[in-house]
């Protein structure tokens, strides 16, 4: 099979490449599993489109810095593409193609009709003023014009946006429009068209594949969160509110400990107000690599790709992983947590509740129409169940871990799809 990525020299391999290089094993082992021949194979591991582009920037003190920004269109087979936009320093084009391939299969998993795409631009938020973040989010947009839109690609939150992020999106297409067009991204504000539920979507699948996952009530159960922002600070304070304990939690400010319990209503607050988790004053500092071999019942990576590899799995205590980012273990690390018993809910799985709900606004404006917190919620439960449930079948039947049934399942789909439609010309 051939494969249309630069070649790997180690100078080069960067978390991104590393993240593109899981997402092929993964989708390597899967296209096996399903017997796929090497042709389809390549057509699965080759993005359908990718666009890098400058993305000029005027700073506050009038100087002028030019960014690169990304988005890629891993497959449209089965509907509109659709994935995040994230902000980060050291995204690239490798690693947003690992996170447009990870959607192509967490869509077609979730049974909603997209394909995946991603996009990135290599800023760090924290250092750019509000304004400067309108004009690079704005200037970004104006490059990728072409290329999104309500039928063709649709964007939403990821590390380092938010739902300002998505209404400078939606204004910028707007105006280029014409129209008001709010089915252009979602994770939008309510007042533009968002869908109530989805702020905290993604953190409630995650809430749900745990609790599905633990098999027994979830009064006492421990659990340690790795990252603290979108995803993370709310499904620690969904597992709290549910009677787990929540013990641990870190963000890139520190990680704080309590061995009874962290209060997560008050933690939010303090690093809403603070900048960060580091400091709180009932909670015990912690290093950041102590959190992966906390005694725990429970570990949620929520940072980035990467987290956990061959070199800590080892040392990994919880009996269960719920994946709350999206390629936080690398197959290395998954082998040893496999060996060892550690159950892992994967990325695709555990954190589709994002794209459910993104799904839901989305139909939602494509009929000018808006449903009840209820009506979301309950379609989220239940898709977010009936994958799990398919999940765990097939990985029973066929010995398969919940990653390989999870991706043989999501990739299976979508080379259906492709088989037929068919080729053309
Ligand atoms: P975010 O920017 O809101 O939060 C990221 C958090 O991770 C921050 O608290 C940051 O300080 C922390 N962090 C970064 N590096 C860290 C490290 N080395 N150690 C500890 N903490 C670290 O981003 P988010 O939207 O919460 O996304 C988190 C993950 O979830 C990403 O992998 C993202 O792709 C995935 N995800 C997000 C959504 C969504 O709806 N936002 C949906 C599905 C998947």
């Amino acid at each position: 099979m051939s494969i249309m990525v630069p070649s790997k020299t180690p100078a080069l391999i960067t978390p991104g490449r590393q993240a593109l290089d899981s997402a092929l094993h993964q989708l390597g082992q899967a296209a096996e599993h399903l017997g796929l021949d090497d042709g389809l194979r390549t057509m699965l591991a080759t993005p359908r489109r990718s666009l890098t582009v400058s993305v000029p920037v005027r700073r506050e003190d009038g100087r002028l810095d030019v960014v690169q920004g990304f988005r890629v269109q891993h497959n449209v087979s089965r509907g509109p593409a659709k994935g995040g936009l994230r902000f980060h320093p050291s995204t690239d084009l490798h690693e947003v193609t690992a996170l447009a391939m990870w959607m192509t299969w967490k869509c077609a998993l979730a049974g909603i009709p997209y394909g995946g795409a991603k996009g990135g631009v290599a800023v760090d938020p924290a250092g750019l003023t509000t304004r400067e973040l309108e004009r690079v989010t704005r200037r970004y947009v104006s490059e990728i014009l072409p290329l999104i839109g309500p039928e063709k690609d649709i964007p939403a939150p990821d590390v380092g946006t938010d739902e300002q992020t998505m209404a400078w999106i939606m204004d910028t297409y707007s105006v280029s429009a014409g129209y008001s067009v709010p089915g252009v991204v979602t994770g939008k504000p309510i007042t533009l068209g968002g869908s109530l539920g989805r702020a905290g979507a993604t953190s409630r699948g995650v809430q749900i594949a745990a609790l599905s996952a633990l098999g027994r009530s979830p009064e006492g159960v421990t659990v340690a969160v790795q990252g603290f922002g979108k995803v993370g600070a709310l499904a620690a304070q969904y597992l709290a509110d549910a009677g787990c304990k929540v013990v641990a939690v870190s963000d890139l400010t520190g990680a704080v400990y309590c061995a009874g319990g962290l209060d997560v209503s008050r933690l939010r607050t303090w690093a809403a107000e603070t900048g960060g988790v580091r400091g709180y004053r009932h909670a015990d500092a912690l290093s950041h690599g102590d959190l992966f071999e906390l005694d725990v019942d429970v570990l949620i990576p929520a940072a980035l790709e990467g987290a956990i590899t061959e070199a800590n799995a080892p040392r990994i205590r919880a009996r269960l992983i719920v994946e709350g980012a999206n390629g936080p273990t690398t197959p290395e690390a998954d082998e040893i947590l496999a060996a060892n018993g550690t159950v892992v809910v994967p990325d695709i799985l555990a954190n589709a509740g994002g794209v459910i709900v993104s799904y839901l606004e989305w139909v939602q404006n494509m009929q000018a129409y808006s449903w009840s917190s209820g009506e979301v919620e309950a379609k989220l439960h239940d898709l977010i169940e009936n994958a799990f449930s398919e999940v765990k079948s097939l990985a029973a039947a066929r010995g398969l871990t919940l990653r390989q049934a999870a991706h043989v399942i999501g990739v299976g789909r979508v080379a259906e799809a492709h088989q037929m439609r068919g080729l053309y010309p």
